[in-house]
Parts: C-alpha cells; sequence; structure tokens
C-alpha cells in the first residue's frame, strides 16, 4: 500500500490516480495525514477495501509530504561507512550519533528551497521511516513491524552554521524553511522484496552525486528502532531520517555547495523521487 498527502488530505496512492480516504470511507477517517498513524493498524484492515473508490488524477494538487507534524524527528548521523569517512570521523559503533529536524522544516516532495545568505547548503539523501505503533524497548528482529512505511528524504543542511558554535549544531543547521522535504509516497513496508537493501542516489542538475544501498547502513532501520526505543518512546507518525551515503559536497574536494538555479533529484527504489529547485536568497 501507498498512501500521499494530496493538498492536505490523506489519499491512497494508486498506479491509476488518488483515492480520498475520508470520502472513501465515508468519514470513518478523517482527512489529516498526520493522523491516521494513530489508527494505523485499524486503517490497514480497512485500505484494501477501498480500491472500487472513485480515483482522481492529480491534476493541479501539491502532494504534501506524508507525514507532515510528527511529535519527533530522529535523524542518524554517519550512518553509511564512507559517509563517516568522508567527514572525517571516526565509524559509530554502538552509539549512532541523534539529532532532530525540528518539524517546521517538513515540506512535500516537490518545491523551491530558499538558499540563506553567506550559507554553504549541501544535500543528503535519506531513507527515511515513518512509525506505526508506539515503540518502546522494542527487539532489533521485531523492529520492521512497528514501522508504518518508508519515504524518500531529504536532510538538507548549512554546513557553516553547523560549525559555527564551539560543538557541531547539527539541529538547527538541518531545519531551515524546506530543508527537510520528503515524499512523494508512503510505502509499506511488505511492497519491498528486501526492505532492508533498497538503492538510493541523487543528482544535481542530472550529474550523479550520491549512489548508495541501505544494506550498507550501520545501524538498519530495526536496529535504529531498538536503539531509540530503549532510550525514550517513538511514537505513531514519528520520523526518522537514516542518515546518507557518501558522494555529499562537504567531503569533496574542492567542498561543493547548492547554487541558486540548480534542481535537486533523490530518489530510492521502489519508492520515487523528490526534486527541489534552489534559489538566492532577497532575489
Ligand atoms: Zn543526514
Amino acid at each position: 500500500m501507498r498512501i500521499a498527502n494530496v493538498d492536505g488530505r490523506l489519499s491512497l496512492a494508486l498506479s491509476t490516480g488518488f483515492v480520498d480516504v475520508e470520502r472513501a470511507s465515508a468519514g470513518k477517517f478523517g482527512s489529516d495525514p498526520q493522523a491516521i498513524y494513530d489508527r494505523w493498524s485499524e486503517f490497514r484492515e480497512w485500505a484494501p477495501g477501498a480500491r472500487g473508490s472513485e480515483v482522481e488524477p492529480l491534476g493541479d494538487r501539491l502532494l504534501g509530504s506524508p507525514a507532515p507534524r510528527p511529535r519527533q524527528v530522529f535523524a542518524i548521523g554517519l550512518n553509511y561507512r564512507e559517509h563517516a569517512d568522508e567527514s572525517g570521523f571516526d565509524r559509530p559503533a554502538e552509539h549512532p550519533p541523534v539529532f532532530t529536524k525540528f518539524s517546521s522544516s517538513i515540506t512535500g516532495p516537490v518545491g523551491v528551497v530558499e538558499l540563506p545568505q553567506g550559507g554553504n547548503v549541501d544535500w543528503e539523501v535519506e531513507l527515511t521511516a515513518v512509525i506505526g505503533k508506539t515503540a518502546r524497548n522494542v527487539a532489533e528482529h521485531d523492529g520492521w513491524s512497528y514501522v508504518a512505511g518508508l519515504t524518500v528524504g531529504q536532510d538538507i543542511s548549512e554546513r557553516r552554521l553547523q560549525m559555527a558554535s564551539p560543538a557541531p549544531q547539527f539541529s538547527l543547521a538541518k531545519s531551515l524553511p524546506g530543508f527537510s522535504p520528503m515524499g512523494p509516497d508512503l510505502v509499506t513496508v511488505d511492497e519491498f522484496d528486501n526492505p532492508d537493501d533498497l538503492a538510493l542516489a541523487c543528482e544535481i542538475n542530472g550529474e550523479a552525486v550520491q549512489n548508495g544501498r541501505t544494506l550498507d547502513l550501520i545501524f538498519s532501520v530495526p536496529r535504529l528502532i531498538e536503539y531509540l526505543s530503549a532510550i525514550l518512546p517513538l511514537y505513531p507518525g514519528d520520523v526518522i531520517f537514516t542518515g546518507t551515503p557518501s558522494g555529499v559536497g562537504m567531503g569533496r574536494s574542492p567542498q561543493r555547495w547548492l547554487q541558486d538555479g540548480d534542481e535537486l533529484v533523490s530518489r530510492i527504489e521502489g519508492i520515487g523521487e523528490i526534486r527541489q529547485a534552489f534559489v538566492g536568497a532577497h532575489r
């Protein structure tokens, strides 16, 4: 199953178009995409019966994030070996670096991002998981059963701000407006042949800059759920940005940053792609 946020309304995403969940369920489920995760198992049972409902094209409506207002957003640093190396840090062994991306930075899959003046803005394509039921002290082998689905995320990062204070501050530097695009759909785990091995990539103006596989994650999605849920509860609708493979601008020689006019396309196998256009500040 795939769900989407169509102009703020929860929808089933079919190959032929979109089914509005509130209308197709005669009000049993509301229109708010974020609220559905609190009733995820009930919704999963209902959804297959909705396939005969009216299907509409996207038309001129816009897709939003499939999880637009999570209670908690977790983001994992240094979770691919080669990315840890290019960042100049040791590879984490027992404790992944974890920070948040504030929810005001979440946007849908296609849009325009304004570059801050004087900033060094970098790209990080990431497999992004949305939680489907409250998780507390979950064992790794049960981890996937707590995931509602997977989507494409970009952990856009302003490196100057990230490094400006005496200790790096990830959360603010990765939470400027539009810096957490997600989408296009949320794809349930059962849709993947192997959810632990998905190709992910991103490109700038058609030039490939990142190419990886989630098999190379140091902390897999179920392992992250075990790790995080041992420390605090994960709530339905919470979001985990799982980390980025190598190929970011900061790790290049010379370093490279997103520029006015650049288009960033990020994609993950079996999910789809998101697309951000960057504009300079005060144009
Ligand atoms: Zn990241």
